[in-house]
């Protein structure tokens, strides 16, 4: 039988890939190593946080899986940054493992359309630069229109404990090397990266009593548009500290982290380093915070977050062992690193289709990114994607304006990777009008349009619409004088000029519960409306300015930069920014755009200092 579309892989990206292209209409199959694995968390049990809960909302609001089902596993809701503004808040949730991967399972099984074979891909068939089909190790072969690969850390997987290495995907999980050597004979760039997890503790040799407890939200945030309740029993996570003596462990035996002893070859996570890194990097500190998460409701593992290493499986324990609280300890697993293949995501344009191969896309951790979320959102652009190219139609693109998706996308392709990539709010410009909380109005209508939402959905997104464009009437039409608004205790300037209930919205003290106080009938407006008017109104008058500031910066982006510029002296640029900078030497505001890891922030700074420069210049020359 042939398939409109073969996924390789059933991680987050395959699995959020075989959804999205079977729920196009596309005949999909799913083809992974180990069937019972499809949706496993290789890692921290966890799933959004800052700017990743913003992806997770994303993915939901087409209709993808990773909201949903985070939802029925999550154990621990916390929605981050809830003091700051909604644009930056992160709603973030420990999962229950297990639940996680039979939510997951469960939503792979229900899709119609869509097939799963075990087994594993050793080569991939072009003909006439087109993706026709796939060889398995056991020699069957397999033909298909479109082929999205997903194969995380598994492309040539090599697990350093210490001094000891071997071959592998995941811990007991064998690697895929048939792949990377396919890959490696087509001549595309590819890169060498590595990640790893902290050893994994028995919950009843710790002793919990005493230690500092994190609790849920007692409100939880769920990801998904479409979940009414989170019903599981919500866990505390413990907090201990490492202690001088650990950081003394460390670092005598620091030669023999595979980290640090030269056989690792790969570049690590920055945003999530290891035990040895932040002692080495961050000596001035005394401890570091380390979260022992519960990895489920009957789980006895627990997963120390902020201790992964690779040093030998004795100093693990030592180390771990001078922790108060952990003297005890047991582990479950260790500790190590893995360093594994990744294709250099330039290869790809934005639909993550790779230049060279017709119908071949890639999602997920082969094109250098880190975490979860991340590889969700792309398999969910994959997936998509690989339906239309199969069904030869044009790909579908996300802007940065839209989505965060689409920021993933364009500083993977434009920009490469040169360590793991993960999100940030900070490398979205249009962050202000992103807000997690706004991620169905900014996508559902494009989930609507490409077919790739359930009835339900539409149906809900709909009366959700209507409903927000009443209230919005209601808000923009409703006005009062400054007296009026004076006389129920708002402090309006007494200007004279009358103001809408909307405008009233932008004072940080005024909500639509206040001004029932002068409309009565805006108790009728349903509460989820209301915090989403109330927040489009405080942000209106930076999302002008934001508006503005881009159109400036696109103005900026031919302006060039004198060769022997110098950038050490600008204080306000982080080293590892200087670094590359001095490196790449653009020559124009556009070529500096494209480094990796440049955010809107340090490109603004540096027009700031370049036309700062020129203006010092032409006084001395006048
Ligand atoms: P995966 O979830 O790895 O899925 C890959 C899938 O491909 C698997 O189902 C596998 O069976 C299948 N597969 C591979 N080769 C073949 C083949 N030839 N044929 C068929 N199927 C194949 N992220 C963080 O953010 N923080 C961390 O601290 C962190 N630590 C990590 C530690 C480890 C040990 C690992 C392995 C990953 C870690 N990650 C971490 C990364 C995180 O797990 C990944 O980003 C995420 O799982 C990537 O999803 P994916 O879908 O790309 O790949």
């Amino acid at each position: 039988m042939r398939y409109d579309v073969l996924i390789i892989g059933g991680g987050h990206a395959g699995c959020e890939a075989a959804s999205a292209a079977a729920r196009y209409g596309a005949r999909t199959v799913l083809v992974t190593l180990d069937a019972d694995k499809i949706g496993v968390m290789s890692c921290n049990p966890a799933i959004g946080g800052l700017g990743k809960g913003h992806l997770v909302c994303e993915i939901d609001a087409m209709d993808g899986l990773m909201g949903r089902v985070a939802d029925a596993a999550g154990i621990q809701f916390r929605l981050l940054n809830r003091r700051k503004g909604p644009a930056v808040r992160g709603p973030r949730t420990q999962a229950d493992r297990k639940l996680y991967r039979q939510a997951m399972q469960s939503e792979i099984e229900a899709q119609p359309g869509l097939d799963v074979i075990e087994g594993e891909v050793g080569e991939i068939l072009v003909a006439g630069g087109r993706v026709n089909g796939v060889v398995l190790a056991n020699g069957e072969e397999v033909s298909c229109g479109a082929i999205v690969v997903t194969t995380g850390t598994f492309l040539g997987g090599l697990i350093h404990i210490g001094e000891r290495q071997f071959t592998a995907g995941r811990m007991n999980e064998k690697a895929s090397i048939g792949l990377s050597r396919w890959f490696r004979s087509q001549g595309v760039r590819m890169g060498r990266l590595k990640t790893g997890p902290p050893p994994r503790l028995q919950r009843n040799s710790i002793d919990w009593s005493g230690m500092e407890m994190q609790s849920a939200d007692e409100d939880p945030v769920a990801f998904s548009f479409m979940t009414t309740r989170i019903t599981n029993p919500q866990i505390q996570c413990g907090i201990v500290r490492s202690t001088v003596r650990t950081h003394e462990i460390i670092r005598k035996n620091i030669h023999r982290s595979a980290m640090y002893s030269g056989t690792i070859k790969g570049v690590g996570p920055r945003y999530c380093p290891s035990i040895e890194d932040k002692i080495v990097k961050f000596s001035d500190r005394d401890a570091h915070q380390i979260f022992l998460e519960p990895e489920g409701l009957d789980d006895d593992t627990i997963y120390p977050n902020g201790l992964s290493t690779s040093l030998p499986e004795d100093v693990q324990l030592e180390l771990v062992r001078s922790i108060p609280g952990l003297e005890r300890s047991e582990f479950l697993q260790p500790g190590y690193a893995i360093e594994y293949d990744h294709i250099d995501p330039r290869e790809l344009n934005h639909t993550l289709e790779m230049h060279s191969v017709e119908g071949l896309f890639l999602a997920g951790q082969i094109n250098g990114t880190t975490g979860y979320e991340e590889a969700a959102a792309q398999g969910l652009v994959a997936g998509i994607n690989g339906a239309r190219r199969a069904a030869g139609e044009d790909g579908i693109v996300f802007s940065r304006s839209e989505s965060y998706i689409g920021v993933l996308l364009d500083d993977l392709v434009t920009r490469g990777v040169s360590e793991p990539y993960r999100m940030f709010t900070s490398r979205a410009e249009f962050r202000l009008s992103l807000r997690a909380d706004n991620a169905d109005t900014r996508l559902t209508p494009k989930g609507i349009d490409l077919g790739i939402v359930s009835g339900k959905r539409r149906e809900l997104f709909e009366q959700k619409i209507q409903a927000f464009g009443r209230a919005m009437q209601m808000c923009r039409d409703w006005n009062v004088t400054p007296n009026q608004a004076r006389r129920h205790g708002l402090a309006v300037n007494a200007d004279g000029v009358r103001r809408s209930a909307y405008e009233l919205l932008s004072y940080a003290d005024v909500t639509i519960e206040r001004l029932s106080a002068i409309w009565p009938e805006m108790l009728t407006i349903r509460s989820d409306i209301a915090e989403l008017i109330e927040t489009d109104a405080r942000y209106a008058v930076y999302l002008d300015r934001q508006e503005a500031d881009i159109l400036l910066m696109r103005r900026e982006e031919a302006m060039s930069i004198p060769g022997n510029f110098d950038y050490e002296r600008l204080s306000g640029l982080s080293t590892e920014l200087k670094q590359k900078l001095i490196a790449r030497k653009p020559r124009s505001i556009a070529d500096a755009q494209k480094i990796e890891g440049m955010t809107p922030a340090a490109l603004a700074f540096l027009v700031a200092s370049i036309r700062a420069e020129d203006r010092a210049h032409r006084r001395l020359a006048s």
